[in-house]
């Protein structure tokens, strides 16, 4: 059973492909909880939850009511068919975290028709998630923006970094890079000893650093400290264009 939270089709707003028109399928779910991103949601059932940006494809317990079950392939291909899409636009494939279904012979189906119909399919993925690149060949033809969660984040160390699935991906993937959240206080606390401990596992990656923030007045918030951070480090400025335009609109 796959767990999909919206689509919608839009430009990139963050990484590499900044600006792509895209077509994003969100899927629920996620290995992790990232409460330290401190954004709150309000459920269907009344509740608050905390969590990080998109707590509301994170949170299964409180928000699945408001998710898609998705049984068969053709579902999500219905999906694809709504759109009136140029040839080959990219696809993004993101959450929650949408290699918890890395092994769901329907996403790897799924997967395989995106390829076969000449779409660029970019993973965004926390890279703690093991993808078996032998049985499933296809996995390495995508993208994968690597957005490893550093200490900010407020998941254990061990959770959150995986050396060895950071080294596999990157060692079998067609293309990819790292992209970290930071606000402007965790500059200050030893973060570029985090991300430079991250990129251990992957020399040579290049690294996207962007504001950290669920709304628009926070990414402003951490916007220039983060230009000085990226100037001292080398790093490449992202902005989140999306949330810069549309604040805390969903599905755009
Ligand atoms: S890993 Fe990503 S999607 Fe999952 S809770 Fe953390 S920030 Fe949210």
């Amino acid at each position: 059973m796959i767990y999909l939270v919206e689509h919608f089709y839009s430009i990139q707003g963050e990484g590499r492909y900044v600006g792509k028109p895209s077509l994003f399928f969100r899927f629920g779910g996620c290995n992790m909880r990232c409460e330290g991103f401190g954004c709150i949601e309000r459920a269907p059932d009344g509740t608050s939850v905390v969590g990080c940006d998109t707590v509301y494809a994170v949170n299964r317990e409180h928000f699945v009511q408001n998710w898609i079950a998705i049984t068969h392939i053709e579902e999500l291909l219905g999906v694809l068919e709504q759109y009136e899409l140029p040839s080959g636009v990219d696809v993004v494939l993101t959450g929650g975290e949408p290699l918890i279904y890395a092994n769901e012979p329907l996403f790897v189906e799924f997967l395989e028709t995106l390829y076969e119909r000449g779409h660029r399919v970019t993973f965004e993925t926390n890279g703690s998630i093991r993808v078996d690149f032998l049985k499933y060949p296809i996995y390495k033809e995508s993208v994968y923006a690597l957005s490893v969660k550093l200490s900010n984040s407020g998941e254990p160390l061990s959770k959150r970094l995986r050396g060895d699935v950071i080294h596999s991906i990157v060692s079998h993937a067609k293309e990819s890079f790292f992209k970290f959240s930071i606000d402007a206080d965790s500059i200050d606390m030893g973060l570029e000893e985090e991300i430079d401990e991250v990129c251990a596992f992957a020399p040579n990656t290049q690294v996207y650093c962007m504001p950290l923030g669920g709304s628009k007045a926070e990414i402003e918030r951490n916007t220039e400290p983060l230009i000085e951070f990226c100037k001292t480090k080398g790093y490449i400025f992202s902005d989140r264009l999306h949330i810069r335009i549309w604040d805390q609109n969903k599905g755009v």
